[in-house]
């Protein structure tokens, strides 16, 4: 549907100026919520827009990467000065062109100035080691350096908090950045980087790129200019990335899928695990990489957690994310919707109870957008495709269990390791958890999302390629070491020879 007034059209940013791309092509940004609305047209962009972005980076990258680390703190804290200030503002512009309701999308903006701050910090700090050499007269340390142009290329449930996550800890670091943002949340990318102009960030340091994923995606992923690669998005593309980057040995971080799970013991503090598993199952519609999308219970409670669960489940509000009252927004997109529900069709075609959901919801204030009813399958098995997979939507599986051995039993038995946690009261259950769920974050009487950005943040086996995000894993990412030796002694003197 056309919009009265014409539509904005949001650039590309390159060596420091806001340019069309080279096609003169854009595409239409449409709000999920109703998408009579058009959020803004932003630019497709193609290898040739990739290269300019590049050539700027990597010239750009011969000054940054001397500029001392606590000058260019300077610039990330003035940046989350400017994102405090615009919280409200970019908060509802996310929810907008995103959909998740605005307490979560300002939550959003928060940990983009969380992270910020703390990488601002990080500034008089990126510590090395020194330490004793094993010869006289020999001094002995490492440090960290720059890479060079880091490649960044980001999914639209985090819009703000995922290429912050990236792109402070390599700019304190002394990189410079190629950022391609989602296609379906370039809005969000777009202020960020505003405001990191308007904080001083010099020329070609960042550069933004709007388009798709094979337009102008992959061609950031295989330029021979691009040293590191930085992912967050699905297990398919994150594969291509991999594999894109395999023939130049590029630093590669992938962050990918999860299934992530909430063990319910016969202890547990029953009020707070269905509180715990409403927010998990379908905070962001669940569409986070973390969300609770299983729910494994003992059968001791599984009967009264089950129709409480499901209570609640259909009582939520779903609605526009703007409305105060929403608790849960739409979909993405259409795309989106329609996997959700071929998910649903899988489930009950395997033999799963649909307890409630199940349904697009369409008519009255749904009709212009991509949303689903809150939906919970019961009496689930654990090898079950709904139950293995990842479903990216507000789909929850209950599966019963008879002991904390088979809980971890099936938290473990997916091909992500991603996020989990146990509701129990016993201590020794809860340590043994912690031990032995195989999973790069854990929680104790929490769902399994709430992200804090000074922890690293990533996953075990399909979810990720060893790599963490945020804290100082960050920094490590985005750094190489460097030893170096200083033999004052003015003499050869021969490393395990002279000293054996
Ligand atoms: P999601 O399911 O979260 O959208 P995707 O993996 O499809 O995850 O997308 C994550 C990011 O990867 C997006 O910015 C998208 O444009 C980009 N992308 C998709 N395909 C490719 C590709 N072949 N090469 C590089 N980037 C891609």
């Amino acid at each position: 549907m056309a919009t009265a007034v014409a539509p904005r059209v949001f650039k590309n940013f390159i060596n420091g100026e806001w340019v069309e791309s080279r096609s003169g092509k854009a595409y239409e940004n449409r709000n999920p919520a109703n998408t009579d609305e058009l959020v803004g047209m932003f630019v497709s962009s193609a290898e040739e827009d990739v290269d300019a972005a590049v050539d700027a980076a990597k010239e750009a990258y011969k000054k940054w990467r001397l500029v001392p680390a606590p000058k260019r703190a300077e610039i990330l804290f003035r940046t989350a000065e400017l994102l405090v200030q615009r919280k409200e503002q970019f908060a509802k512009d996310m929810t907008r062109e995103m959909g998740k309701v605005l307490a979560e999308a300002r939550g959003d903006v928060q940990e983009a100035i969380d992270m910020t701050y703390y990488m601002a910090g990080e500034g008089r700090r990126l510590f090395g080691q020194t330490t004793p050499s094993e010869l006289p007269n020999k001094f002995a340390m490492s440090v960290r350096q720059s890479i060079g142009v880091c490649g960044m290329i980001t999914p639209w449930n985090f819009p703000m908090a995922i290429p912050s996550w990236k792109m402070m800890p390599a700019l304190i670091s002394g990189n410079t950045i190629v950022l391609k943002p989602a296609e379906d949340t370039p809005l969000s990318a777009y202020h960020l980087v505003q405001v990191l102009t308007e904080a001083g960030i010099p020329r070609g340091v960042v550069n933004l790129l709007s388009g798709d994923g094979p337009g102008a995606g992959a061609p950031v992923s295989k330029h021979k200019d691009v040293p590191v690669i930085s992912f967050t998005g699905s297990t398919a593309v994150g594969r291509i990335i991999a594999m894109a980057c395999a023939p130049d040995f590029k630093h590669c971080s992938l962050e990918m899928g999860g299934k992530n799970i909430i063990i319910v013991m016969e202890d547990a503090n029953l009020d707070l695990a269905i509180d715990g598993a409403i927010w998990g199952g379908f905070g962001t519609t669940g569409q986070r990489c973390t969300a609770a999308s299983r729910v494994a219970v003992h059968k001791s409670v599984y009967k009264e957690f089950v129709s409480r669960f499901v209570d609640r489940a259909k009582s939520l509000k779903v609605g526009d994310g703007l409305d105060p009252s929403t608790e849960m927004g739409p979909c993405i997109n259409e795309q989106q919707l329609n996997t959700v529900m071929s998910y649903v069709e899988i489930g009950k075609n395997e033999g799963a109870k649909l307890l409630t959901g199940g349904n697009r919801l369409e008519s009255g204030p749904y009709a212009k957008g991509w949303f689903y009813a809150p939906t919970v399958f019961g009496d689930c098995t654990p090898n079950m495709r709904i139950a293995q997979e990842e479903i990216f939507g507000p789909v929850v599986t209950v599966i019963p269990i008879d002991s904390l051995e088979q809980g971890l039993d099936v938290a473990n038995g997916v091909p992500y390791g991603l996020s989990a946690s146990i509701y129990t009261r016993n201590v020794n259950r809860a340590f043994q958890a912690t031990r032995d769920l195989y999973t790069g974050i854990v929680y104790v009487n929490a769902p399994t999302i709430g992200a804090e950005t000074h922890l690293p943040f990533g996953g075990t086996k399909q979810t990720g390629n060893g790599h963490r995000e945020a804290a100082i894993a960050a920094i490590d990412f985005f750094t190489e070491w460097k030893t170096i030796y200083i033999d004052y002694s003015d003499k050869l003197q021969r490393a395990q020879i002279d000293n054996a």
